[in-house]
C-alpha cells in the first residue's frame, strides 16, 4: 500500500484558519496524491476543539516545543491561554499518525501549530521567528519528518525513500 501522508486541512483549501478561510496551496503532487488516497487531512486547532473563525494566536515566550514541556504558552489575541486545546489538537495529529502509518507531514508555515521553520514571536506584531509550531514539534519528537508548502517536492523525494524502505 503507498504510504499516506499529513497534510494541514488548510493547505488544501479547507476554511478553517483563524479568519475563516483556506490556504489552498497549488500543488500537482497534493492533488495526485488527493487523487491516490493518499492524504489524511488534519487541521489540529480545530480538532484540539477551537472554533472557525477564532482569535489569532501565538506562541509567548518559546516555540511549539517549550509549549509541550509547559515552559511558554499558547495565548490568544485577547490574552487567553488557549495551550491545552493546541497540545490536544497535536496529540491527535500524532493519533492519526500513528494509525496510519505515516512518517511525514506537509503543515502550514508560521502557525503556532503547524509551523516548521518560522513562527511568530508571541507579541502580535508580524515579527517572525526561527521554530516550530506545537504540532510540528510533537510529530517530531516521534520521529515525523515536518515540511511546510514551500517544499512539497522534497516531502515527495522523502515519501518515496520511505516507500523504497517500508513497501
Ligand atoms: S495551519 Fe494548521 S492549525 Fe492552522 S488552520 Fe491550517 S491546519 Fe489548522
Amino acid at each position: 500500500m503507498m504510504p499516506k501522508i499529513l497534510v494541514s486541512a488548510c493547505l488544501l483549501g479547507k476554511p478553517v484558519r483563524y479568519n475563516g478561510r483556506g490556504l489552498g496551496v497549488e500543488s500537482s503532487i497534493l492533488q495526485r496524491w488527493l487523487a491516490e488516497g493518499r492524504i489524511i487531512i488534519c487541521c489540529p486547532e480545530v480538532a484540539g476543539g477551537l472554533p472557525v473563525p477564532r482569535p489569532p494566536a501565538e506562541i509567548a515566550g518559546g516555540d511549539g516545543g517549550a509549549v509541550l514541556a509547559g515552559k511558554a504558552a499558547v495565548m490568544d489575541r485577547h490574552g487567553t491561554d488557549i495551550s491545552t486545546a493546541f497540545i490536544a489538537g497535536a496529540q491527535q495529529a500524532l493519533d492519526a499518525c500513528r494509525q496510519y502509518g505515516i512518517s511525514i507531514a506537509v503543515l502550514a508555515e508560521k502557525s503556532p501549530s503547524c509551523g516548521s521553520g518560522m513562527i511568530y514571536d508571541g507579541r502580535f506584531g508580524g515579527t517572525k521567528i526561527p521554530g516550530a509550531g506545537v504540532t510540528t514539534a510533537l510529530l517530531r519528537a516521534y520521529g515525523i519528518r515536518v515540511f511546510n508548502q514551500h517544499a512539497i517536492p522534497a516531502a515527495a523525494e522523502a515519501v518515496g525513500h520511505g516507500q523504497a524502505i517500508n513497501p
